[in-house]
């Protein structure tokens, strides 16, 4: 298998100015072509570029390096590459005469250190880059050193030259089986729990990778490996903990919900307090999501939740907004009003103030009411801040209409 490395530069990137979207985009692209990424490096501008071309070549076949193509001083990546193969630059006519056509087609008159970017190392090929004025490079492998492709920074640049000049370079390069990538989302269980109950078994499999990423209220597993592998992998990960992985596999979990609605013929309907909306803001974030959600409340002040949802106003009084009580009444009060199937209302304290003694902020009650079924209902505790809080109530909430 071809090991691939990749060094982004720029001092930008080490400041945090920038996000490094060039290593993702890449990491991605080229995975789905057949390479797994086996090591990023981000390195200032400057000498350390080489240093790391330099250590990289130890490991790699091919090194590909994003930045410093630029006309500035602080744009070296070229004198990088000439320093690591021991190679001088020479004046490349073709591409000076593409710089000159690109600034007077701008109507703009062309700087002398613009000249700098037609330099080309010595035994370097060209990649033209029609978005921009940094070709970018490519150096053959040696006995002694991989190919390095040298990329323009700005994605813009950068992109389009991958798909169109480096692909079909490495494609060419691919051998084997393709490893592919499929993720499962879980709810309902713990990155921990998980890991005990499926980690052994998956790790049997011939030829398969194991991830857990744990997020708010849920947990991916990503499995990586050949068809086979990964259709073991499957299996035994539906075998042991089928009932917390979201159908249809790999589906988000509102989009897992108006599906499972859908199927059901039933419609939902929503009765918010401390998510201001973020769980009707999910179910509609699915295409068609219409076929299953008609009516959602957000009811954020105690008048709201009597006069939009008939929660009487003595039970706010005696028991206060975040109360089962409360919350049972949203949930069957927007069920009657909608003509839903199944209505799910919240009521918390989302912090980071507020709350009571006996019910500080994080604490939230949950309704759900089912037109043929009766209501049920459910306290939590989840003191974060407001951002998680909010995401992790939704995410509970939605996790209920699949009952
Ligand atoms: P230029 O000709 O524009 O100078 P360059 O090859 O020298 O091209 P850089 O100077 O390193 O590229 O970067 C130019 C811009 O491209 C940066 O300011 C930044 O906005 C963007 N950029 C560079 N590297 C990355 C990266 N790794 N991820 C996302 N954006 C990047
Ligand atoms: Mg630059």
């Amino acid at each position: 298998n071809v090991r691939v490395e990749l060094i982004n530069t720029g001092t930008e990137i080490l400041l945090g100015s920038i996000v490094n979207t060039n290593a993702a985009w890449l990491g991605n692209r080229l995975f789905e072509a057949g390479f797994r990424v086996e090591r990023e490096t981000v390195v200032p501008d400057g000498y350390a570029i080489s240093e790391a071309m330099r250590e990289s070549a130890r490991r790699a076949d091919v090194v590909i390096v994003s930045g410093g193509l630029g006309p500035t001083s602080d744009d070296v990546t070229r004198e990088a590459l000439c320093d690591v193969c021991g190679v001088d630059m020479h004046r490349d006519e073709h591409v000076a005469e593409g710089l000159r056509n690109y600034f007077k087609r701008r109507g703009i008159s062309i700087a002398e250190c613009n000249f700098k970017q037609a330099m080309v190392p010595d035994g370097a090929a060209v990649l033209e880059n029609p978005n921009g004025t940094a070709p970018g490079l490519v150096m053959p492998a040696s006995e002694r050193l991989p190919m390095f492709i040298l990329l323009p920074g700005p994605p813009s640049e950068l992109k389009p030259m991958v798909e169109r000049s480096v692909m079909p370079l490495l494609e060419s390069m691919v051998d084997g089986d393709i490893p592919r990538l499929r993720v499962f989302r879980l709810v309902g269980i713990g990155e921990s729990d998980l890991q005990d109950l499926v980690d052994d078994s998956l790790h049997q499999v011939q030829g398969l990778e194991v991830a857990y990423c744990a997020r708010i209220g849920e947990v991916d597993v990503r499995l990586v490996g050949n068809e086979v592998a990964l259709k073991q992998g499957e299996a035994r990960l539906l075998t042991l903990a089928g009932a917390y992985v979201l159908r249809p596999l790999g589906a988000t979990l509102e989009r897992a919900v108006v599906l499972y609605l859908k199927g059901l013929g039933l419609k939902a309907a929503t009765a918010e307090s401390c998510t201001g909306g973020l769980i009707a803001k999910r179910i509609t974030d699915v295409p068609g999501s219409s076929g299953v959600f008609e009516f959602g409340w957000v009811t954020y002040a105690d008048r709201a939740k009597t006069e939009m949802l008939g929660v009487p106003a003595e039970v706010l009084e005696e028991h206060g907004a975040v109360s089962e009580p409360v919350v049972k009444a949203m949930a069957e009060g927007a069920l009657e009003r909608s003509g839903a199937d199944v209505a799910v209302a919240v009521s918390g304290f989302a912090g980071p103030d507020g709350g009571t003694p006996e019910k500080p902020a994080g604490t939230v009650w949950f309704a759900w009411a089912f037109r043929n079924g009766g209501t049920v209902t459910e306290m939590m505790f989840y003191p974060r801040d407001r951002e998680s809080f909010r995401q992790m109530v939704s995410q509970k909430a939605l996790i209920g209409m699949l009952a």
